[in-house]
């Protein structure tokens, strides 16, 4: 679903761009605008990110602790959520006066004057790019009433095998000279010691590594003192998001990493951004084919 905007506005400036003219805006809309502070909700509450997972599997992960966040907040249950429509295709109906919970939705936004300049064009050939927009689209099942529904609950299942063939990365035995090493990741190859206390948070964080795009830019090493560069801090928050989705432990190990960076108001949005959709993008190459 995508709507068309014009870059002049002005939901889209308020919206999108100028958050911070919200004055009056709640927790939950603010949070919506700053993927850094989804991310600090998902470090002081990690319940939130395995159960929000459960509740809205077929939603980003972003959008699912985004609706945790917006329901806690009205008093709700986490129950599946759907648009006005959506329930109203399965006969329910959204109750008088609820307000619906706001998501991100990629918005194609048509640039009006780009198009202009492009003199020899037909008018047609806008410019457009997606953005990202807070839209109020979603109303809860503890919002609705009508015809009976059964929510189904999906339990979060990751198999390592099929993400990394999905994601084409392949997993090598570990050069033992690499010394003390936790493990590594060169290419489109990881590696993982035998000696590591928590193999799959590494498994993560060096798959992390890979989809973030950083092996492209030089092969990475982890190991006790590895320097404290930004692109540690993106790849541990992607095994930190996989490991709470998933229940797995070293989560405190990862989120004193996590918090760290955070507390010091040093990992930037883009950041916070890039570590939910590599933590989605790994996710869905593990997730067992769907029925
Ligand atoms: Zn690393």
């Amino acid at each position: 679903m995508s709507a068309t905007t014009p870059h002049t506005s002005n939901a889209h400036k308020a919206q999108f761009l100028a958050p911070e003219t919200h004055q009056r805006a709640d927790r939950a809309n603010r949070m919506d605008t700053d993927y850094t502070a989804i991310l600090q909700e998902a470090l002081t509450k990690p319940g939130t990110v395995n159960a929000a997972y459960r509740a809205f599997h077929n939603f980003s992960i972003g959008n699912q602790i985004l609706a945790a966040i917006q329901l806690t907040e009205k008093g709700l249950p986490l129950s599946p959520i759907a648009s006005f429509n959506a329930w109203k295709e399965k006969g329910r109906f959204v109750r008088k006066g609820e307000k619906a919970i706001s998501l991100f939705m990629p918005v194609t936004v048509k640039n009006r004057k780009a198009a202009a300049d492009q003199s020899a064009g037909d008018g047609d050939e806008a410019v457009t790019f997606s953005v990202y927009m807070l839209r109020p689209n979603w109303f809860s099942l503890d919002q609705t009433e009508g015809e009976d529904f059964a929510p189904e609950l999906v339990t979060p299942q990751w198999d390592a095998a099929a993400a990394m063939a999905v994601l084409g990365i392949a997993e090598e035995p570990f050069e033992q000279l690499r010394g003390n090493l936790l493990g590594y990741a060169d290419g489109q190859r990881i590696a993982i010691s035998p000696l590591n206390p928590f193999k799959h948070k590494t498994r993560f964080h060096e798959i992390a590594h890979i989809v973030l795009g950083h092996t492209a830019e030089g092969e990475m090493t982890d190991g006790p003192t590895t320097p404290r560069d930004i692109r540690e801090a993106e790849a541990e928050g992607v095994a930190y998001i996989l490991c709470t989705l998933l229940d797995l432990p070293g989560q405190a190990e990862s989120r004193n990493y996590i918090q760290t960076w955070l507390d010091g108001g040093a990992l930037p949005e883009k950041s916070a951004k890039k570590i939910f959709g590599a933590a989605d993008k790994i996710m869905k190459a593990g997730r067992p084919v769907a029925h």
